[in-house]
């Protein structure tokens, strides 16, 4: 089992350094990272967008960390316990979050169930990669559950923010392949399992796109934050590279959505790869890395041995 828990640690420490190796970049376009020297992402650097410190994370992680506690602190899935961690966040007035998350959480905050709220906010600009980037937890807690748990657990705890098909669908697809990952080094057939997963997706549009993802090119890739966009971005540095921190930093160099591409290719390349490749750096200079550390193995523990934590 040591190489599971290997990838639970890849997963979540690779959504977290990607996260905190992207955010100074977010809205980067390509010719602003043309002036920058070669080596400008082989370390943490500073923000003055949000003001953040090398290494420090942003909310692709801090909701990623959220779901955790919930997980670990319950033992089940529990949807309000999540929502809850997430309101208890959201009132820390975080440096970075989503439009679509923010005004689900601000529903929530006011006494409106999730679910509803994210209905009530949601509009044609909630197609946003805010669900996905979240889900790797979600994935891991169900390790040793069916991929049909899997999926209904991924759509519940996607709603809680997000309610648009294509955000959900996103998550889906992200979660699945992480789940594939852990069960199986085979990343190619890994691939073929989600693109085989119309049973369980249940979107025959998203599944054609995601398809056609290994015939994209680089050029094709548009780093926003529309999940589908994202989806492409991500799936198609997940086939190409075998190495995570060179997937992170080729998905940052594309500008845009830096921060949540990026924490997304992370945690996928993590799944598969587990910690080899991810330099001692990447992790010693992590905000909170030994509360990750923590958090991680109970986690797994969680998922993995049965365990309960109070
Ligand atoms: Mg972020």
């Amino acid at each position: 089992m040591k190489d599971l828990k290997e990838k639970f640690k890849g997963t979540i420490f690779g959504l977290a350094i990607g996260d905190a190796l992207g955010a100074p970049y977010e809205q980067f376009s390509l010719e602003q990272f043309r002036s920058l020297a070669d080596d400008i992402l082989d370390s943490y650097s500073s923000s003055d967008l949000y003001g953040l410190q090398p290494g420090e994370y942003t909310d692709d992680t801090d909701m990623s960390l959220c779901t955790i506690e919930a997980l670990v602190e319950n033992s089940y899935l529990d949807i309000d316990a999540i929502s809850d961690k997430f309101v208890s966040w959201f009132q820390t007035d975080p440096k970075d979050i989503g439009r679509t998350t923010s005004a689900a959480l601000h529903e929530i905050s006011k006494g409106t169930p999730s679910h509803e709220a994210s209905e009530m906010v949601a509009d044609e600009f909630s197609a946003g990669n805010g669900a996905a980037m979240r889900i790797a937890p979600i994935a891991l807690f169900n390790y040793k559950n069916t991929p049909e748990t899997l999926c209904q657990n991924i759509i519940d705890v996607s709603l809680i923010t997000h309610h648009h098909k294509d955000a959900v669908g996103g998550a889906l697809a992200i979660g699945l392949l992480i789940y594939f990952n852990l069960h199986d080094p085979d990343k190619r057939e890994n691939f073929n399992k989600l693109i085989s997963s119309s049973a369980l997706i249940k979107d025959e549009d998203l599944i054609r796109r995601i398809k056609a993802v290994p015939g994209l090119s680089k050029e094709d890739l548009i780093p926003d934050g529309y999940i589908i966009n994202t989806l492409n971005t991500v799936l198609f540095h997940f086939l190409k590279y075998d190495n995570t921190i060179e997937a992170i930093q080729s998905v940052i160099k594309l500008g845009g959505d830096t921060d949540t591409n990026a924490s997304i290719i992370g945690s996928l390349m993590g799944s598969i790869y587990g910690m080899k490749n991810i330099p001692p750096y990447y992790t010693d200079n992590l905000q909170n890395n030994e509360k990750i550390r923590v958090l991680i193995d109970k986690l797994y523990e969680v998922a993995v041995n049965d365990k309960i934590f109070y």
